[in-house]
């Protein structure tokens, strides 16, 4: 099975890319570990973007295209996979057509979770990290013991400049600019199909393994 994951910041789509890659046996490949693969392994593709995120610049379809490509040569793929934050643009999602047609393979399911804007920025405004030792906490989901510190070392949590909500609201609006055309493109091809991102991940991985019929 060969699913594409859709979704704004905050939805909760990695967690269901992992729960899914467990349930169904197939791989989960994301852009960052991609990334990160490429950095760590220090090939031409992993140059070529380190130089780029250096510069402050994003990275091209191209390098992406290449190394999705790059990928999905491995054996590991076979039964199928799970793509996560790509395709984000048509153009990408063009190649990645001619791609798995080039494979004798197509996708199966584009799923776009969909989640209201308001809890997306409740969720995400709620964060908040420890400067000292990275620990994670949510104000309401997953607070520390004692309100705005570190359980492990006292520090004072702060807000990450991107989770405010202000700044929320904007990728919200970036993100739905961005994919409009791309769950277009899918709905157009009989692909797409949309998901509730509404609930605990194990809810919402029954709504998503109901709609993929499993
Ligand atoms: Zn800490």
């Amino acid at each position: 099975m060969i699913l594409i994951l859709l979704g704004p910041p905050g939805a909760g789509k990695g967690t269901q890319a992992k729960l899914l890659s467990t349930e169904l046996g197939i791989p989960h490949i994301s852009t960052g570990d991609m990334f990160r693969d490429h950095k760590a392994r220090g090939t031409e593709i992993g140059k070529q973007v380190q130089a780029i995120m250096d510069a402050g610049g994003l990275v091209t379809d191209d390098i992406t295209n290449a190394m999705v490509k790059e990928r999905l040569s491995r054996p590991d793929v076979a039964p199928g996979f799970i793509l996560d934050g790509y395709p984000r643009t048509v153009v990408q999602a063009e190649y990645l057509d001619g791609l798995l047609r080039s494979l004798g393979r197509s996708i199966d399911r584009a799923l776009s979770y969909e989640v209201a804007e308001e809890l997306v920025v409740e969720r995400i405004s709620g964060r908040r990290s420890c400067p000292r030792c990275g620990a994670v906490y949510h104000v309401s989901a997953n607070p520390p013991k004692r309100a705005g510190y570190c359980d492990r070392d006292d520090a004072e949590l702060v807000q990450r400049e991107d989770d405010k909500p202000e700044n929320v609201r904007k990728r919200m609006q970036e993100y739905g600019t961005k994919t409009e055309p791309l769950k277009r493109y899918y709905r157009d091809r009989g692909e797409l199909a949309e998901v509730e991102g509404v609930g605990t991940p194990e809810g919402i991985l029954a709504a998503t393994k109901k709609v993929l019929g499993r």
